[in-house]
């Protein structure tokens, strides 16, 4: 999912959420803590001051 989604495909901050219709979405967990952030990213994101490599992609 990392290339379609650009940078949110590869970030600890992102959470894939599957809606009952069976599409996934990618959740951006700083929205939580940063208004700044959308919750659900436009895709694919190119650019993101927020973003950290998550762990199991390095
Ligand atoms: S912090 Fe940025 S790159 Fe990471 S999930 Fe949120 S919007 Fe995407």
């Amino acid at each position: 999912m990392a290339g379609e989604a650009g940078l949110c495909g590869a970030c600890d901050w992102a959470d894939a959420v599957r809606s009952a219709r069976g599409s996934v979405f990618l959740r951006c967990r700083r929205s939580d803590l940063d208004a700044r952030y959308a919750k659900y990213p436009s895709l694919p994101r190119l650019e993101c001051a927020g973003f950290e490599l998550a762990k199991d992609e390095g």
